[in-house]
Formats: structure tokens, C-alpha cells, sequence
């Protein structure tokens, strides 16, 4: 069931848990695909009822960013998430979530603010703003769908991190779940970025996957530290590449990793061309 309005999702809600049925939250921007999907099927499997929203949320968008040209595949997306059994489609438009708000300015909104700690790194230091954005949606989300368990993609391993922070500090009565990042066969993962990829881009985007696997395969073999780990990188890299990032830090504080061990994850933001994306991999 495809639904816009937040009124018509409470009354779902409400009705469902008079009838003591768990709900399972999967938050999206939509352009669903196969990574969204193994999201989605843990929800339908694990609880009764389960809503995907599908958002693309205007403040979590810098100034310059891609919110004009992000794909919108509505359509697709009601049917995907209908095939796999999902019970409420949840696409409310701006207006629906923030009224008139965030068009006249931010200071007309009530924003929720990771801690400084973990924003002001990997993808926070290039795109301000950008976590207080999906706090701020997700919280709302919570608020209105109530679920008992949320759906996040370990792709977006920072947002992951500080979504988890977030429920822990504001003592929100949700269970995040964390799950793996789904690739293609080539490495690459999944994402609705790889839309804006040509078909040279595409081979060239295979290097996330090789330098963080190749990291990976390096420390297996015993090496820890990361400086040196992070110099395998070059070989991977051509004109056609602007590295941004690539950085080992703790998997659940994001703290920098002087010496790599189980607990490490490493991190890379590479621009192909003029588009850029995101992989990371847990060392363990
Ligand atoms: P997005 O629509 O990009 O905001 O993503 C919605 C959710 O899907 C987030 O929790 C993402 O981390 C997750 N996700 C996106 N791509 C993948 C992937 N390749 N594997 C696993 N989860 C993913």
C-alpha cells in the first residue's frame, strides 16, 4: 500500500499495534535495488508488518550536492517493495514532512545533532550539515512509523554508527540492525549513485572495492600499519580518480586507528570523474 500522508501511516500503525504486531522500519531515498531489497527481505522476514519509506530528504543535501538529478523511480520502487511483501510504501513529499520549513530557511526547523566527534570526519568534513539532515529525518521517521526494529545498510557505515549513537543518547525505543553491504559480482557496491556512471566510469569505480579488499588481503597477511596500508592505494588509482579519503578508524566510535586490528574499519570516498562514491570494509 502506497501512502503520502503521515496521518494515513498512523492510523495503519496504530491498528497494527493494538493487534500487538511488530514493525519493521526500512528507511530509503528510493531507485531501490538489490542492496535495498536484502534490507527490506530481513524486515519482512524478522517482523509482522514492515513500511519502506522512500524520501529523498531535502536537508541532508548540501548546497551544489545532487538533489535535483537524484533518480526518482517511484513506480519501480512500489512494485519491488510490493513483490517482497512490504505492507505501507511511506513516500511523503517535502512539504508533508517539514511544511513550509526548510524551504525559507533551516532556522525554521527543529534539527536533531550528532556529536561533533563523529560528524567532523570522513564524509561529515566534505558535506556539512549532512548527518544532522538524517538525524533529523530518521528521528521523524521513528516518530511516526514507531517501529520495534530499523534496517540500515553497513554501506553507509558512518551513518550507521551515528544512527546507533543517536538511539543510545536519546534513548529511542527502536532496535537498529545492521546489514552487509551487497555487491555485484565485479566488487562494486551496490548504490543509486552507480546511475550516474558511464560505462568507463564503471570500470573505473572498481576501485573502491580493490583497494579496500587489497588493504584487507595485506593485513591478513600481518600487516597493521595503517600508513603503510593506505600507500597500496596509488597503484589503483589514474587520472580519471580524486581520492578523498581512505582511513582506518573503530568500528564503533569512529576513533582513528593508529594500529589496524579486528576492529577496524576502513574507509574510502574516491570521485570518478564528477561522481562520487562511497565503500568501506571491516578488517575483521
Ligand atoms: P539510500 O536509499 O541510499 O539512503 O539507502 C537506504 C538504505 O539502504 C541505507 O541504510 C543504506 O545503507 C542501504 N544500502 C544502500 N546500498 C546498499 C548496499 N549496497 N548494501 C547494503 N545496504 C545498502
Amino acid at each position: 500500500m502506497l501512502l503520502h500522508k503521515i496521518v494515513e501511516v498512523r492510523e495503519k500503525i496504530n491498528e497494527w499495534k493494538k493487534q500487538g504486531l511488530t514493525v519493521g522500519l526500512v528507511p530509503t531515498m528510493g531507485a531501490l535495488h538489490n542492496g535495498h531489497l536484502s534490507l527490506i527481505k530481513k524486515s519482512v522476514e524478522k517482523c509482522d508488518r514492515t513500511v519502506v519509506s522512500v524520501f529523498i530528504n531535502p536537508i541532508q543535501f548540501c548546497p551544489g550536492e545532487d538533489l535535483d538529478k537524484y533518480p526518482r523511480t517511484l513506480d519501480a520502487d512500489e512494485k519491488l517493495c510490493n513483490d517482497a511483501g512490504v505492507d505501507i510504501i511511506f513516500a511523503p513529499s517535502p512539504k508533508e514532512m517539514y511544511g513550509e520549513g526548510h524551504i525559507l530557511s533551516n532556522d525554521f526547523l527543529t534539527y536533531v545533532i550528532p556529536p561533533f566527534f563523529y560528524t567532523n570526519k570522513l564524509c561529515g568534513k566534505s558535506r556539512v550539515g549532512h548527518f544532522d539532515g538524517v538525524c533529523t529525518v530518521v528521528n521523524k521517521l521513528f516518530n511516526i512509523v514507531q517501529p520495534d526494529f530499523a534496517f540500515f545498510g553497513e554501506k553507509d557505515r558512518q551513518q550507521l554508527i551515528i544512527l546507533k549513537k543517536m538511539v543510545k543518547d536519546l534513548n529511542i525505543p527502536v532496535e537498529i540492525i545492521p546489514c552487509p553491504i551487497v555487491r555485484e559480482e565485479s566488487g562494486l557496491a551496490l548504490s543509486s549513485r552507480n546511475k550516474y556512471l558511464s560505462s568507463k566510469d564503471r570500470e573505473d569505480a572498481l576501485a573502491l572495492s580493490k583497494i579496500l579488499f587489497n588493504i584487507k588481503a595485506c593485513y591478513k597477511k600481518g600487516m597493521k600499519d595503517p600508513q603503510i596500508l593506505a600507500e597500496t592505494v596509488y597503484s589503483f588509482l589514474n587520472e580519471n580518480h580524486s581520492l578523498e579519503y581512505l582511513e582506518f578508524r573503530d568500528g564503533d566510535d569512529l576513533e582513528e586507528k593508529k594500529v589496524a586490528d579486528d576492529n577496524t574499519i576502513v574507509f574510502i570516498a574516491l570521485k570518478i570523474g564528477d561522481v562520487r562514491l562511497i565503500d568501506n570494509v571491516s578488517l575483521k
